[in-house]
Parts: structure tokens; C-alpha cells; sequence
């Protein structure tokens, strides 16, 4: 059974003092129940201090300063017993009490399949909650006979490899970059980091002890790279090298995969499946503004950044708000003579106070030291930062004022959020004004930081330019109001081409059909990976997989490749060769997402974001729970696809594997 960090912890040695500065930094609920591992007594739990779900904004979910050093207090004692006795546990507590500790600690009694689900992620006994069991049963000699290719060495595609290879299923990932890491290798932005809790942003096998809450995308891109050595997967990578398209061959039922490399030599490929890892937000996108080419002074996309431009004492100008300029900004702030922000959409921003901080001496104790904690803390972050959040973003239909706020709920989000940014913006009418959206809450991308964003924002040398652009000259920018802002630097933070999935890759599916004219910018694809006429092509974080408010990708991925060995089970199984998504299963699913997407806050009419495209239509998200995806991708029904035998064997054996070196 595969371990991780975290299912072992250091025995403990310190004394006293360093064990009680420790617990200062405790998160309550998950030190609770780490306490009933280490005493086996139930009624740690089942007393008055209680988490309260339903507590907005409030990190110790309800539980008072009083109840906190109570805790703390009886934690003390018991960890030192529990060092003065050689660490030895009593014993394991049963599953029905391992429910009762899980209903505790997300505050509220758990439906049955949401405690399996929590279960699973709780993992306590090691083992791995998103593997494909039965998989390796299946003789070695056929499983190493299907061959598969990822196009992309990005989070999904080191997953899918180590997936596959622990199956023994033979593969090849194609990178078109130099390296691994996806988007933390090519977002390279000053103040590039990540803003989903890292505890939860992580493998659910490969847990963590990170330096900070949230790491900037250089220990992200680190942890990547020990992700893919580790799980011995680079050598299976050819680097530098593109696919250019692909097409699948009924008579083989293989795909065949033509790539280019960085030197233009080009090759075809034979694969019994493909694997898309390329992501959402992996093709930046330029603005369609006039004048853009007659620029003359340095210019670049946030996700192209050129560092080799010394930014000191320049005057420059940044267009788009979002994740990426609400990072970069602040830093970039600091050298810049004169920065100008020009703001289409502004974005309700979360603020958190650790968001820049490292995690405290005493945090990272506990997650080593402390028996279960680790696990439990995780759970705690993947319940209240995911699945305890989504009551927030729904939609109530009886909610009078729909331009502002979507339902009560939402409503108290946006007092929250508009209390946060207040606290920062002070009494600057201005900018309170120019910053704080009139749409809903989760309508778009929310954000967040310490309030850095809105620090940086009240900068004498920093401008909020909301007056709309009209032309860019060769020396800079005209709004409509006829204001020039003559800059030396133009930085686009004008994000990606979402909606344009799979893109600029010519993929063509049976009968010739191509992928992009039948998308025709409106992707769609069942559970966000298999598409009708297109047998044994998956997507990895495809259409309507993404999530707004509700957790972390990695989750998505984790069980979409569950799904995806569940597949090629499914084929080495019935020995068919290609599965085929049923037509009217695709259709019915998507207009079950379209009407789910309708009831959340980024389905409002009002709201123009990257999760809709040109028609309006949400192609981007998921708008239902975790739970539900997680159940939904446990494995295929053979009855939603068809499944076809080839008539042919194919004419190389499809296992290539080259090298391009890095
Ligand atoms: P984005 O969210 O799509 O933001 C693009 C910005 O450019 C928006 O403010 C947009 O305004 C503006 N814009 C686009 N075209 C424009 C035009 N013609 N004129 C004026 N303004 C224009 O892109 P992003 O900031 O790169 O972020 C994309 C996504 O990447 C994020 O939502 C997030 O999912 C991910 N990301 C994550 C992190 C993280 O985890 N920390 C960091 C960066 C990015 P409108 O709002 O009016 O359209």
C-alpha cells in the first residue's frame, strides 16, 4: 500500500513550552479529533465546542477564544502523556466512530455517500482513494500492449502518466515546452502564486508540508518537478515537441498523432488513446483593441513574461484585472516610475490575511508530529474552502435583487467581501467606488490576497483607470474620454482562450469530423472528457470542469483519470478496442450542466467572464458539488458508450518513445 509523508509522524520530544507555543498555531477542529486518535476517548468531541459550518469569514468556524485555549489546554496534557509514554497509540477508532469524528469536523451529519467520499479523502489508513481497483488483474501483457499518448506535462499529464504507469500501461507524454509543471512553468509573472489553500492543492497522494499557505509558483513548479521524477515519468516525455493534430482510424481504432519539434521535425504517432492534459487556460490571448500591432515600446502577456526588461523607473501600463495583473501588479509596483491599471470588470476580492505569510514554525510541528492531524487538516481546508462554500454561489429564484446578489446567502457574501475591501480602501470614495463590483459574488473569478491588490491600488504612482481604452498608439493608450497615457511598457493581463479547448491542435474524430468546427467555440464533452464521434479521446480538465468557488483542480483531475483508467479497463476487459460516447447520453448530461450552471452565480445574465463563451453559455464550469463528480466518475457504464472491435491491426505497433532533451 502506497504511503505518504503524512502517514507517519515523528514521535514526540520536545518539551513542555515548545509543545504549548505549538498549539497556539492549531486549527481546532482537526486538533480535536486528532486527540481522540491519540486517548481513544470519544468525549473530546461530543462536548459543547463545536464547529458551526455555517459561520462566514470566520476561520475558527464559531469555536470562541475561550473554547480555543480550552482545547489547547486539554491538548497539552495529552500530548505530553502521550510523549511520556513512548507515543504509543491506543487502539484505532472504529468506522462508525471515524464517522462521528468526520460529522464533527465538518459541523454537521454527513448523507452516507458524503461520509464514504470524506472517507476516502481522509485516506487514514494509507491506500488511495482515486485508484481504478481491478485494473491490475488484468494480464500484464495486454495492459502494457495499450499504448496511450498525453499530450501535456502539466498537473493533469504528470498525473495521468503516474496513473498509467502504476497500472503498466504503456505511454508517451508530448510537451510542447522545455520542461514539466504546465502553467507554473510557463506563468512566471512576479507574484505568481497560487491561490487555492496549498494543503488541498496537491496530489491526494503526495501531500505536503508547504512553506506558506499559498506558495508562489517556484515551489510549485519544484513540487511538479519532484512529482515527475519521483514517479519516474520524464523519461517518457518528449520535450520541445507539439501535436499538430490527430485522427482516428475506425479500422485500427487507433489514433494516429502527428508532432512537431522545436528543430520542425515532425512524426506520426500511433496510440490506442489519447489523453488531452492541455488544460483551460493554456493559449494567452492578446486584446482586439485598435492600434495594438503599433506599439513601439516593450510589450508582453503576463503569461509570457520578459524578464530581461528592467522595469525600474518605467512608465507602464497593464490592461485586465484579473488573477494574474491582481498578482503581478503589486510587485511590479514597487520598481515602476508610474504604473496605470485599466480596469474593464472590477473583481469582488477575498481577503485573507495569511495569504502572503509562511506557515508558522508551530503549523508544521503539528503536521509532523501531531498523530492524523495532517490528514484531518486537510480534510477540514477540502470541506470548508470547497464543498461548505457552494451554498454561497447558488441561486435562490425567489431572491428579489438578482443584478447584486444571486440569494441571502450571496447576498451576505457580498456585505463580506464589500467589508474587506472597505477595510483596505478606507475612506478613498473613488476608488471604493471604481473597486467594488455591483454583479454578484462568484459571478466572475473571485480573488484573493492579504489586500495587497487594494494597498497597492492608493499608491500615489499606482492609477485605477476604469475609462474605457479606445486605441493603442505607438506610444501608448486613449480612453474615450480622449486621456493619453504615453507609457513605456505595455503588459497584457487579458488571460486565455478558454473557450477554444484543445485548440490550435487539428483534431479529427470518425468520419473525418473535426474537433474545432463541431465545438465551433462552444466545447462540450460528457463528465468534461469523452465527445461523441471522438472513441478513446479523453480530456483532462475539458469542458465544464472547472470550479469557481468550490475547492481544487487537482481534485477534478484525480477523478477524471480514475475515470479514464476505468475506460481502459472497460476495453482490455470486453476486449474491444475503442469506446465511443453515446450521443444521447452527452446531450442529456450537458443539458443537465446547462441547467445547473444557470442556478450559480456565474450563470447570471449580467456578468461577462472566461467561464462563458461568445453565445453566453457557461463552458467552463461545474456547477454541482464535489460529491457529485466524485460519484459520477467512479468508473464508466459500459451502456454510455459504444464500443468497437478494429477490423485491422494497426500498422506499427503504436509505442513510441523518444526523447528531446530538456
Ligand atoms: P482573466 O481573468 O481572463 O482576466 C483578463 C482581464 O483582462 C480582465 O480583467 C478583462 O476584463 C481584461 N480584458 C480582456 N480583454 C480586454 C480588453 N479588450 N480591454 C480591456 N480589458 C480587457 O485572465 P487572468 O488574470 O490571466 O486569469 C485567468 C485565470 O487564470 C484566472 O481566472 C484563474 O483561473 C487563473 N489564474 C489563477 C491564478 C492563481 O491561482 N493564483 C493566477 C492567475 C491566473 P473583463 O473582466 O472585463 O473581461
Amino acid at each position: 500500500m502506497a504511503t505518504t509523508q503524512f502517514d507517519t509522524w515523528n514521535a514526540i520530544t520536545e518539551p513542555d513550552e515548545f509543545i504549548k507555543a505549538a498549539l497556539e498555531e492549531a486549527n481546532i477542529p482537526a486538533l480535536m479529533v486528532s486527540l481522540v486518535h491519540i486517548t481513544g476517548d470519544m468525549n473530546i468531541i461530543q462536548g459543547d465546542i463545536c464547529p458551526h459550518p455555517r459561520v462566514l469569514g470566520d476561520p475558527y468556524v464559531g469555536i470562541t477564544e475561550a473554547q480555543r485555549a480550552t482545547v489547547r489546554a486539554q491538548a497539552l496534557e495529552i500530548l505530553k502523556t502521550y510523549r511520556d509514554s513512548d507515543c504509543r497509540l491506543p487502539q484505532a477508532p472504529t468506522v462508525d466512530q471515524v464517522r462521528e469524528m468526520m460529522n464533527f469536523l465538518v459541523g454537521e451529519p454527513l448523507s452516507d455517500d458524503y461520509g464514504q467520499f470524506l472517507m476516502g479523502e481522509l485516506s487514514l489508513g494509507g491506500g488511495n482513494p482515486y485508484a481504478q481497483p481491478g485494473l491490475r488483474d488484468i494480464l500484464l501483457e495486454k495492459r502494457r500492449a495499450f499504448h496511450v499518448i498525453i499530450i501535456g506535462a502539466g498537473m493533469s499529464g504528470i498525473l495521468a502518466a503516474h496513473r498509467l504507469k502504476e497500472a503498466g500501461i504503456s505511454f508517451t507524454i508530448i510537451e510542447k515546452n522545455t520542461s514539466v509543471g504546465g502553467t507554473w512553468f510557463e506563468n512566471t509573472y512576479p507574484g505568481c502564486r497560487v491561490d487555492t489553500p496549498n494543503h488541498i492543492y496537491s496530489y491526494s497522494f503526495k501531500p505536503k508540508d508547504w512553506p506558506k499557505h499559498y506558495s508562489p509558483q517556484d515551489v510549485l513548479l519544484k513540487y511538479f518537478n519532484q512529482c515527475a521524477d519521483e514517479f519516474g515519468i520524464r523519461p517518457h516525455i518528449c520535450f520541445n515537441t507539439s501535436v499538430e493534430s490527430a485522427e482516428f482510424d475506425k479500422k485500427t481504432c487507433t489514433w494516429r498523432v502527428r508532432v512537431k519539434s522545436a528543430d520542425g521535425v515532425s512524426q506520426t504517432l500511433e496510440a490506442h488513446a489519447v489523453i488531452s492534459a492541455v488544460g483551460q487556460l493554456n493559449r494567452p490571448r492578446l486584446p482586439d483593441i485598435e492600434g495594438r500591432e503599433t506599439f513601439n515600446g516593450i510589450s508582453f502577456h503576463s503569461a509570457k513574461w520578459e524578464h530581461e526588461h528592467d522595469l525600474t523607473d518605467k512608465r507602464i501600463a497593464v490592461i485586465g484585472t484579473g488573477a494574474s495583473a491582481f498578482q503581478f501588479v503589486p510587485e511590479i509596483a514597487k520598481q515602476a516610475g508610474e504604473v496605470f491599471v485599466f480596469q474593464r470588470t472590477p473583481n469582488w476580492i477575498a481577503i485573507e490575511p495569511v495569504y502572503h505569510d509562511d506557515i508558522p514554525e508551530g503549523k508544521h510541528w503539528l503536521l509532523n508530529h501531531v498523530p492524523f492531524y495532517a490528514k484531518w487538516f486537510r480534510v477540514f481546508r477540502f470541506w470548508h474552502n470547497a464543498e461548505g462554500v457552494l451554498a454561497w454561489v447558488k441561486k435562490d429564484a425567489s431572491w428579489t435583487d438578482q443584478a447584486h446578489s444571486i440569494s441571502a446567502a450571496n447576498d451576505e457574501l457580498r456585505v463580506q467581501f464589500t467589508k474587506g475591501m472597505k477595510s483596505v480602501l478606507g475612506d478613498n470614495a473613488d476608488l471604493l467606488q471604481k473597486c467594488i463590483p455591483t454583479y454578484p459574488p462568484a459571478g466572475k473569478r473571485m480573488l484573493v490576497d492579504n489586500g495587497t491588490w487594494l494597498k497597492t491600488l492608493k499608491w500615489e504612482d499606482v492609477h485605477l483607470v476604469t475609462d474605457p481604452i479606445t486605441k493603442i498608439t505607438e506610444t501608448g493608450i486613449v480612453t474615450k474620454s480622449g486621456e493619453t497615457y504615453e507609457v513605456d511598457v505595455l503588459i497584457y493581463a487579458t488571460g486565455f482562450y478558454p473557450s477554444r479547448m484543445l485548440w490550435p491542435m487539428k483534431i479529427k474524430g470518425l468520419g473525418g469530423i473535426d474537433l474545432q468546427e463541431h465545438w465551433n467555440g462552444n466545447p462540450r464533452a460528457y463528465l468534461g472528457m469523452t465527445i461523441p464521434k471522438f472513441p478513446n479521446l479523453f480530456c483532462m480538465y475539458g469542458p465544464n470542469t472547472n470550479i469557481v468557488a468550490n475547492g481544487s483542480i487537482i481534485f477534478f483531475s484525480e477523478c477524471e483519470m480514475r475515470y479514464i483508467l476505468g475506460c481502459i479497463k472497460l476495453l482490455l476487459e470486453t476486449g474491444c478496442a475503442a469506446l465511443d460516447c453515446k450521443q444521447s447520453v452527452h446531450d442529456t448530461y450537458n443539458q443537465w450542466i446547462d441547467e445547473g450552471n444557470l442556478q450559480m452565480a456565474w450563470g447570471a445574465s449580467n456578468v461577462r467572464s472566461w467561464y462563458k463563451n461568445s453565445q453566453g453559455r457557461v463552458t467552463q464550469n461545474w456547477p454541482f458539488t464535489l460529491l457529485e463528480f466524485w460519484k459520477r466518475t467512479q468508473a464508466p457504464k459500459k451502456s454510455d458508450y459504444t464500443l468497437y472491435k478494429p477490423a485491422a491491426t494497426p500498422r506499427t505497433s503504436p509505442s513510441v518513445h523518444h526523447r528531446h532533451g530538456e
